[in-house]
C-alpha cells in the first residue's frame, strides 16, 4: 500500500495562508495595523518605500511582547485573542486567526523588534521566507516595530501581480486612512518614499474624519446618534455641499472594523435618497454596534464583508439613523442664531434698514414704491409666470424688529416662524437667486432649486392625499411611442393616472393623453410624459412603482418650474421661503443640487483682509 497522503510542513501551510491574508502591501499594514490596536497602541507610524516592494514598516507604541510570545506570535494559529470555541462568538478584537504575522513572515525579509514596557530590553527576530535566522536582545523604545523587506521576494507569480508603486501606495493611503477615521484617540502617520502623507495627531471623530476626508469639512459634518435597542449606529454624515464622486468619503464601521459591506452601503444611500445626486456619494464615518454574536466577521479574512445574523433589522437602523439627521436638514441650521425679536415694527422702518443695508454692504436691486409696499420689479410679462411659479399671498408686508444690529425681517405670523420665513430678505441677485440675511451669515438661496423642491413636495404630498391634480386637456392628445413605452404605459395605467397623466391606449403603438398634471399643463406635457415613460422602460415592469415615484413627482415638478432668470417680488419670495419651511428636506432639490448656500461673516472679512 502506498501512501499518497502527507502532511504539508508548516513553511508550506503559512506560504500557502499567506496566498489569502499577504494580497499587496496594504494588506499586510491592514493586518499590523489592527494587531497594534489590539495591543493598545495610541501611536502609529506607518513608512513604505517603492509602493512597499522594497520596505514596509511599522512602529507602534502598543504593550509590546515578551520574549517566548514573541517567538510564538510567529507560530501559526498562535493567538493571545482567543482562548477556545465560545470566544468566537464574541469577538472583540481586530484579530484572531493567528496567521498574519506567520504568514507575512513567510512571504518575506521579516524583522520583529518589540519590547513590553516593564522589560529593559526589547527581543529582535529576523524571519527569512519563514525561516527563523536570528534572534536576540535589542535596545528599544516599548511597543513593536515591524519591517517587511522584499514582500514575495519568494513567490515571483505574486510578485507579478503586484501593481506600480503609486497605485500600491495609493491602497496604503486609503487604508491608513480607514484605520484612521475608525480610532480617532490613536495618532498615525504614513510615509511614501520618505515623504510624508498622512500625519495625524489624536483627535476627536469630526476632526479626523475631516482631516481624512478633506480639508475644513468639520462644519459640513453632523453628528449621528441612534440606539434601537438591537443596533446603535453613532458617528457624523455630510450634508448636501459634501459630496464626494465614488464611495471614497464612506467610512463604514461594524463594532469597530472597517467594512464594505453592500448592506450598509445601500442602507446609507437610501437615507440620502432625494438628499444628493443619484451619482454622488456623501462623507459618512459610521460606527454600528451590535451584538457580537450577531454579525459573522469570519467570512473571509480579507475580505470587508460581513454577515448579519438580522439583515432587515440592521438595514432598516442605519437608515433610519442617518434620515433622522438629514430629516432636521442641520446644514440649514443658523449657528449662530439669536433669538427671534419679539416686537414687529412698520414696513417703514423695514425699507429704512434695507436700505441702509443696501448702502452698507450689498448692491440692491431697483426699487419700486407701490403705495406702501415695496416690490422688487417684475416685468408684467413675467407676472403670469410668476404667478405659475409661487402662489400668490396678496401684499403682505414683510416687517422687521425693534433695532438689533442686525436686520431681521419677518412676516405678521412670525412668532412661530420657520427657519427660512424668519431670514431677512435682502434683494435678488441676477433674477436667480434671492440674498437673505440670518445673524451674522448671508443665505444665497438658488430660486429655482427651491421652488422644484417645494413643487415637488405638495406633489408628493397631493399624491399621498390620493392623486395628483390634473387638468383634461380641451382636445386630447395622442402620442406615438416606441412598443415598450406602449407595454409600460399599459401596464402602469392606473399609477400614471395618480401622478395626473389620464392616458388611453388607442390601438398599435399610439397612446392617448386625456389628462396631464396641472402644474404642467400650459408646458410640453408630451415631451414629459415621454421622459418618463422612457425611465419606467429602464426600470421594466418587474419594478415597483412606487420606488421610482419620488423620481417620476420630481420630473414633474423639474418641468413645472421655470428656468433661468426670473424676476421676483418681495411677496413672491416671502411666500417661497414660507413654503420651504413647509418642505421636508429643504435644502436639496430633488435632483440632489444644493438649494441654499451660506457664506458666514468671518469668511467675507477672510476675503476683504479685515482679519
Ligand atoms: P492575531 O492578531 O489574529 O492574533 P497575528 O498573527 O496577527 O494573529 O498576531 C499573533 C499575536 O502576536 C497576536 O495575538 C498578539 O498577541 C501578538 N502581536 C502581534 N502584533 C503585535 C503588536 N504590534 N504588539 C503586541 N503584540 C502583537
Ligand atoms: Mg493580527
Amino acid at each position: 500500500m502506498s501512501h499518497r497522503i502527507i502532511i504539508l510542513p508548516e513553511t508550506l501551510t503559512n506560504k500557502i495562508a499567506a496566498g489569502e491574508v499577504v494580497e499587496r502591501p496594504s494588506s499586510v499594514i491592514k493586518e499590523l495595523i489592527e494587531n497594534s490596536l489590539d495591543a493598545g497602541a495610541t501611536d502609529i507610524s506607518v513608512e513604505i518605500t517603492d509602493g512597499g516592494r522594497r520596505l514596509i514598516r511599522l512602529a507602534d507604541n502598543g504593550h509590546g511582547m515578551s520574549r517566548e510570545d514573541a517567538l510564538l506570535s510567529l507560530e501559526r494559529h498562535a493567538t493571545s485573542k482567543i482562548r477556545n470555541e465560545e470566544d468566537l462568538d464574541g469577538i472583540l478584537t481586530l484579530g484572531f486567526r493567528g496567521e498574519a504575522l506567520p504568514s507575512i513572515a513567510s512571504v518575506s525579509r521579516f524583522r520583529l523588534a518589540t519590547r513590553e514596557p516593564g522589560s529593559l530590553e526589547g527581543t529582535e527576530i529576523m524571519v527569512e521566507g519563514g525561516r527563523v535566522r536570528d534572534v536576540k536582545a535589542c535596545g528599544m523604545a516599548p511597543g513593536t516595530v515591524i519591517s517587511v523587506e522584499q514582500i514575495f521576494f519568494n513567490i515571483p507569480a505574486r510578485l507579478k501581480f503586484m501593481k506600480s508603486a503609486e497605485t500600491e501606495a495609493g491602497h496604503v493611503a486609503d487604508l491608513v486612512g480607514r484605520m484612521a477615521v475608525s480610532r480617532p484617540a490613536v495618532a498615525f502617520s504614513y510615509r511614501s518614499d520618505g515623504r510624508d502623507i498622512l500625519k495625524v495627531q489624536r483627535s476627536d471623530l469630526q476632526r479626523r474624519l475631516s482631516q481624512v476626508a478633506g480639508k475644513n469639512t468639520s462644519a459640513e459634518l453632523h453628528q449621528v446618534c441612534y440606539d434601537d435597542n438591537y443596533v446603535s449606529v453613532s458617528g457624523f454624515v455630510s450634508g448636501p455641499s459634501l459630496v464626494r464622486s465614488s464611495l471614497q468619503g464612506m467610512y463604514t464601521y461594524i463594532n469597530g472594523r472597517y467594512v464594505r459591506d453592500k448592506l450598509v452601503q445601500h442602507a446609507v444611500m437610501q437615507a440620502y435618497r432625494g438628499v444628493i445626486d443619484r451619482v454622488r456619494y456623501p462623507v459618512v464615518a459610521l460606527f454600528i454596534q451590535i451584538l457580537p454574536g450577531d454579525v459573522d466577521v469570519n467570512v473571509h479574512p480579507t475580505k470587508h464583508e460581513v454577515r448579519f445574523r438580522r439583515q432587515s433589522a440592521v438595514h432598516d437602523a442605519i437608515q433610519a439613523a442617518v434620515e433622522g439627521v438629514l430629516r432636521g436638514s442641520p446644514w440649514l441650521v443658523n449657528k449662530t442664531a439669536e433669538p427671534l425679536p419679539s416686537k414687529i415694527q412698520t414696513g417703514e422702518a423695514y425699507r429704512e434698514r434695507i436700505a441702509a443695508a443696501a448702502q452698507a454692504s450689498l448692491s440692491m436691486p431697483r426699487r419700486e414704491e407701490h403705495g406702501n409696499s415695496y416690490t422688487f420689479p417684475a416685468a408684467e410679462s413675467n407676472k403670469a409666470e410668476a404667478a405659475m411659479f409661487l402662489s400668490q399671498t396678496g401684499d403682505e408686508l414683510p416687517t422687521v424688529s425693534e433695532p438689533t444690529t442686525h436686520f431681521t425681517a419677518h412676516n405678521a405670523d412670525s412668532e412661530c416662524a420657520g427657519y427660512f420665513s424668519s431670514l431677512a430678505i435682502i434683494g435678488q441677485f441676477h433674477s436667480e437667486y434671492i440674498l437673505c440675511q440670518s445673524g451674522s451669515e448671508l443665505m444665497i438661496i438658488d430660486q429655482h432649486a427651491a421652488s422644484e423642491r417645494v413643487l415637488f413636495q405638495r406633489l408628493k404630498q397631493q399624491f399621498l392625499a390620493g392623486k395628483v391634480e390634473s387638468q383634461r386637456l380641451l382636445f386630447p392628445d395622442t402620442v406615438e411611442l416606441s412598443f415598450s413605452e406602449v407595454a409600460v404605459a399599459s401596464h402602469f395605467l392606473t399609477e400614471l393616472a395618480g401622478i395626473g397623466f389620464e392616458l388611453e391606449p388607442f390601438g398599435g403603438n399610439t397612446l392617448m393623453v386625456a389628462a396631464v398634471p396641472r402644474l404642467v399643463a400650459e408646458k410640453n406635457a408630451i415631451s414629459l410624459l415621454r421622459d418618463i415613460l422612457a425611465d419606467l422602460v429602464e426600470l421594466g415592469i418587474s419594478a415597483a412603482f412606487q420606488d421610482v415615484l419620488d423620481e417620476l413627482l420630481s420630473r414633474i415638478a423639474c418641468h413645472s418650474v421655470v428656468r433661468g432668470a426670473h424676476p421676483l417680488e418681495a411677496c413672491q419670495i416671502g411666500e417661497l421661503l414660507r413654503s420651504m419651511d413647509e418642505t421636508d428636506f429643504s435644502a436639496s432639490c430633488p435632483h440632489g443640487r444644493p438649494v441654499s448656500h451660506v457664506i458666514r461673516l468671518a469668511e467675507l472679512e477672510k476675503i476683504f483682509k479685515r482679519t
